[in-house]
């Protein structure tokens, strides 16, 4: 006979086909399988008035001896809720085994860091960008390959590509590997919305330097629609003038400018796994390192080569950071961020 636990199993086995959904299809997904399961059985009792949340407390229940987890998270564009089912290490290595191998999570990896590092948190990267990450990789990729496993972070909700053809995190990352992206780039690149405190890469920052106030999008007209007056949740200036309107700072990929892809890249001092972190001893916080920058002309043709040798590495680049005349990494973004 059909039970209740049948409707469970069935809506389980639907939301682990699709990974995440929308809060809408969670709710439909789970009335068809009561619905097929009342077709067989008639006269079966199920409770009609559970809540999405409710449902996902209790599918919860069940798959917490599996490790495994529904958890929610707004679309950063559109505010819509989404379900999604992760597991619960959230580590990229443990996340994508399944579907990529060693390299290609390399690969994935020196994606998201140059995403999470973006010039004026743009957190996106054109399509060279991306695919010059392949270069240092090994085995060595061919362009063609590097292309195929992108297009494949894309198809498979990894990564977003927009219509100028830039990347940037989808919500699967965001939602699985949100807490590998907080310990990885708390300090440089990881930055919560001010009011729902979810992490944000495309939203708004306030205009008054240095307030660090950032709203997505929907946050930010939830916050706005609601009155008629409105100011900075944080330095309190005034955010509903017309003027001040305007001078809101994008977040995103609408903050990226042209040739930000071809200024020199930030790297964290730990990106390379075989090289020793390093430390400043000053401030005890992790320095992150700047790869040696290249020519555009040199640039461009390295990305287009599948024969030239790999980029210097961190550690050939390293001395550069030790030059007095420059200033420190974390002192470049300062000066960038008030600009
Ligand atoms: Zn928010
Ligand atoms: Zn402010």
């Amino acid at each position: 006979m059909v039970s209740v636990n049948d409707i469970d199993r069935l809506f389980l086995q639907s939301i682990l086909s699709r990974r995440i959904v929308s809060d809408k299809l969670f709710k439909l997904l789970w009335m068809k399988c009561k619905d097929a399961a009342k077709a067989v059985n008639p006269g079966l009792e199920v409770d009609v008035t559970e809540t999405s949340d409710q449902l996902m407390g209790r599918m919860n229940k069940k798959l917490d001896p599996l490790n495994l987890e529904i958890k929610t998270i707004y679309d950063e564009h559109s505010g819509i809720k989404l379900y999604g089912l992760i597991n619960g290490t959230g580590d990229p290595n443990a996340q994508l085994a399944t579907s990529y191998t060693v390299s290609e999570i390399a690969f994935f990896k020196a994606i998201v860091q140059q995403i999470m590092l973006g010039n004026d948190e743009c957190y996106s990267i054109s399509s060279m960008a991306a695919l010059r990450e392949s270069n240092p990789i090994k085995p060595k990729m061919t362009k063609s390959q590097a292309e195929g496993v992108l297009n494949s972070f894309v198809t498979s909700g990894w990564l977003l590509k927009s219509s100028r053809g830039r990347y940037s995190l989808a919500p699967r990352t965001l939602m699985e590997l949100g807490l590998y992206l907080k310990n990885t780039y708390d300090n440089d690149g990881y930055v919560e919305c001010t009011v729902c405190m979810e992490i944000l890469t495309r939203g708004t920052r306030c205009w008054n330097s240095p307030c660090q106030a950032r709203l997505h999008h929907w946050c930010y007209d939830r916050f706005s629609k609601t009155r008629a007056e409105y100011e900075c949740p944080r330095c309190r200036e005034n955010w509903s003038l017309p003027a001040n309107k305007e001078r809101m700072i994008p977040i995103g990929e609408e903050a990226a400018k042209e040739g930000y892809d071809d200024l020199p890249r930030r790297r964290r001092a730990d990106s390379e796994e075989e090289d020793e972190m390093e430390v400043d001893e000053d401030t005890e916080e992790e320095r992150p390192q700047r790869k040696k920058s290249a020519p555009k002309k040199g640039r461009a043709a390295q990305a287009e080569s599948e024969d030239e040798e790999p980029e210097p590495t961190q550690t050939q680049s390293s001395a550069q950071n030790d030059d007095e005349d420059e200033p420190s990494q974390p002192a470049r973004r300062r000066i960038r961020r008030k600009v």
